[in-house]
């Protein structure tokens, strides 16, 4: 039984990233499961052109005084897990391009997910081969129209209908909502703590965990950190990696304070280790909203 953190090596961990992380494990820590970290650089081209950040982040949680289980997993390293699970799974072809989901689509859900509106799923094999010589498939789930509901640890109880989502995408890449479910259940993952804005992905995750004979992990969904205009933090908000930041004088004890104070352990400046933030938390409460700002 363990905890995580999953960060996609696109760019440096920010003050979101980094908040999350000390929350899943402060959660871990509480509940006396493990903790693991698993790098999530399937998306090799973005990750390619990113260079080597997973590295870096791997510094950085280490800096902000985090531990973990075992050495950190790399999905790229497990191709052939995703491969095997995509066969035991109801998948069929699908050629739609972006646009002519947004098209056929009902309107966008809050989050910007488009549901898929099944287009492809009742193709005859003369129709796939036709499409096949335009473009290549990606796979998707045959859903069935499921509706399924998971327990958040601050949200409750959140329910979803399951559309027919992408687990490989048309460039042969494994999708997110794939490689996720299978590296938890594989990895004995019994708690997924992450940025509220993957709250709406659970269902559809919860779903294929039970596909594949498992069982869905407690979630706990944490507030994002966002800057003055109230939208997620980004790198282009500056000052918000541990490097932008000590290069400003505040190393990551400071941070590490910043982040204590944030989750209402610590008093604002109050030097604090990652021990007594451990003897602090309290699972109960949510990790609120968080609103950084550069000037702070
Ligand atoms: N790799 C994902 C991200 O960085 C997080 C996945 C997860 O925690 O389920 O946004």
């Amino acid at each position: 039984m363990s905890g995580r953190f999953a960060p996609s090596p696109t760019s440096n961990l920010h003050l979101g990233n980094l908040r999350t992380a000390l929350v899943a494990a402060l959660m871990a820590q509480a509940s006396d499961v493990g903790f693991l970290v698993r790098i999530e650089d399937l998306d090799v081209t973005r990750v390619a052109a990113a260079g080597d950040i997973a590295t870096r982040q791997v510094e950085d949680l280490a800096a902000l005084g985090l531990r973990w289980d075992g050495p950190v997993v790399r999905q790229s390293a497990r191709l052939e897990l995703y491969r095997a699970a995509i066969d035991s799974l109801p998948t069929y072809e699908c050629f739609c391009t972006r646009r002519e989901i947004a098209e056929a689509a009902s309107a966008p859900h809050a989050d910007g997910y488009r549901p898929y509106p099944g287009t492809c799923r009742n193709l005859s094999a003369s129709e796939r081969a036709a499409r096949r010589d335009v473009r290549p498939p990606a796979l998707r789930v045959d859903a069935q129209g499921a509706c399924v509901t998971v327990h958040d640890q601050w949200a409750g109880a959140v329910s979803g209908l399951v559309d027919d989502f992408v687990v490989r995408r048309n460039d042969g890449v494994y999708a997110y909502n794939l490689a996720v479910v299978v590296d938890d259940l594989a990895q004995g993952v019994t708690q997924v703590v992450r940025g509220e804005d993957l709250l709406t992905s659970s269902p559809r995750q919860a779903w294929l965990a039970r596909r594949l004979g498992g069982r869905e992990p407690l979630y706990g969904h944490v507030g994002l950190v966002v800057n003055a205009a109230g939208h997620r933090l980004a790198k282009r908000d500056g000052a918000v990696t541990l490097e932008d930041l000590a290069a400003r004088g505040i190393s990551a004890s400071d941070v590490l304070s910043l982040l204590g104070a944030s989750l209402g352990l610590n008093h604002p400046g109050e030097p604090v280790t990652l021990l007594e933030l451990n003897r602090r938390f309290d699972p109960a409460v949510k990790p609120p909203t968080w609103v950084w700002s550069r000037d702070a």
